[in-house]
């Protein structure tokens, strides 16, 4: 049933091998610079570890901690010793480097082939990995993980969607793995180019790398007829393959017997209480050459308490809420983007597409929204226009207590990107 017997490990055991695995990753990070100087200065190393809740003891290591010693700092073994690298997507700043042994790389495959047989993915699958290949970890993370789980894996890459659907019909794709915004959109480029989404072979999606709603995993269900389940990941712990969702569809498993995962206030460092939001740290437990201790992965997120009807023990982590990065704060009001988006994709007359748009009026910080309109919706009357913007708007005022200005534009009029979307655009540093 499982992939690996581990998926449904008692959880005194599973937390007596987190111990274990985290006594030995302390050593080994202790061979590199920068931990082995962190440690000395908290007077910590392997015997502070009695259970896994020990892990507190431990200091945090932020994405400043690793771009302050990119590129090797963090590394445990000697340079001859690793096969490859990845950097992040540099969505917030400074790009950081990862580096993997070979044993590393097996050992992300392998969680990357039961995270996806998690959610139903078999070996006499077809799978079509159309996130952009290279430094991004979507690429070769997910590529390896599918050869590794048996499918017959076609490495499109990113964009192209013409070419995307014809490798899909010729080859009989059964999965996607498709960055959510870039699924929306390539829904739609489905429709307008005339297909029948019953019609083609496929019947599931992986999406993740980006934070997206429950709305939108339905709307890139229904589009394209297909089951769509979240895949977490981020570079600094290997990349895809951290946390999966099951067939339950009701929050993603984290691997634990891989990563140790702790929920925490960002302004005190505490553990919340279970159920509660906070920041997501994590901690490699199985990487021999960059283990990477309590890192703050600015992701903002909370356990879901309870079991999993599946059976498998491991904890499971919600949908992403946003980074921490992502707040805006517009007339002193924080506001978070994916709130918007939770309004917008509800609205049966919203495209697949928005933008948010920050600019300056007087001295006031403004907010935009300009939001795609289905062409049946994007109608001649002008009224009936002006009223969707109102109700848009005033939707949207109820949600994240600012009124925006809504401006209603055609579909596929707002550029897509075809990596992570941007969903943010500033014009204030632009304007006067
Ligand atoms: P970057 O931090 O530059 O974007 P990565 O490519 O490593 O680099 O991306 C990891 C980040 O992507 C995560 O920290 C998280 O913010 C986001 N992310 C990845 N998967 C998901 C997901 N399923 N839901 C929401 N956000 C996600
Ligand atoms: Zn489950």
């Amino acid at each position: 049933m499982y992939y690996d017997k581990v998926e449904g490990l008692d959880r005194k055991e599973l937390e007596a091998l987190q111990a274990e695995r985290l006594r030995k990753v302390i050593e080994r990070a202790s061979c590199s610079p920068y931990y082995k100087e962190q440690f000395k200065a908290a007077g910590v190393d392997s015997s502070s570890i009695k259970t896994v809740d020990d892990i507190r003891r431990l200091p945090f290591t932020t994405k400043d901690d690793l771009r302050a010693n990119y590129p090797y700092g963090l590394l445990a073994k000697p340079l001859d010793e690793f096969v490859r690298l990845h950097a992040s997507s540099g969505t917030t700043g400074t790009p950081t480097a990862v580096f993997y042994t070979q044993s590393d790389l097996d050992k992300w495959a392998d969680l990357m082939a039961r995270s996806m047989h998690t959610c139903g993915v078999r070996k006499t699958d077809v799978l079509q990995n159309m996130s952009g290949y290279g430094l991004f970890t979507g690429g070769l993370g997910i590529h390896y993980g599918s050869e590794r789980l048996g499918c017959l894996t076609v490495p499109a890459g990113a964009g192209n969607t013409s070419r995307q659907i014809k490798l899909i019909k010729d080859f009989n794709v059964s999965v996607m793995h498709i960055i959510p915004s870039f699924a929306l959109y390539f829904a739609q480029k489905v429709q307008d180019e005339g297909y029948d989404p019953k019609d083609m072979p496929w019947r599931i999606a992986l999406i993740g790398a980006e934070p997206h709603t429950e709305d939108t995993r339905k709307r890139v269900e229904e589009l394209l007829c297909i089951k769509a389940y979240n895949s977490y990941g981020l570079s600094e712990m290997n990349g895809p393959g951290v946390a999966f969702e099951c067939t339950e569809q009701n929050g993603m498993h984290v691997w634990e017997d891989s990563y140790v995962a702790e929920i925490i206030d960002p302004n005190t460092g505490e553990h919340v209480k279970e159920g509660e939001i906070g920041e997501l740290v994590m901690t490699t437990l199985t990487r021999e050459g960059m283990p990477i201790i309590r890192y703050r992965t600015r992701d903002l997120t909370r356990f879901i308490p309870g079991d999993c009807p599946c059976g498998r023990t491991h904890r499971r982590i919600d949908r992403i809420t946003g980074r921490a990065d992502d707040m805006l704060i517009i007339k002193g009001v924080n506001i978070y983007p994916m709130q918007i988006e939770k309004i917008l994709m509800a609205m049966p007359e919203v495209g697949q597409n928005y933008l948010i748009e920050l600019f300056c009026e007087g001295y006031m910080d403004q907010i935009r929204v300009k939001v795609e309109v289905k062409d049946e919706f994007f109608v001649e009357d002008m009224r009936a226009l002006q009223g969707l913007q109102k109700r848009i708007a005033s939707k949207l005022r109820d949600e994240i207590l600012v009124t925006p200005r809504v401006e209603l534009v055609m579909h596929n009029s707002i550029p897509k990107s075809e990596g992570k979307a941007k969903r943010v655009v500033d014009l204030r540093e632009s304007e006067d």
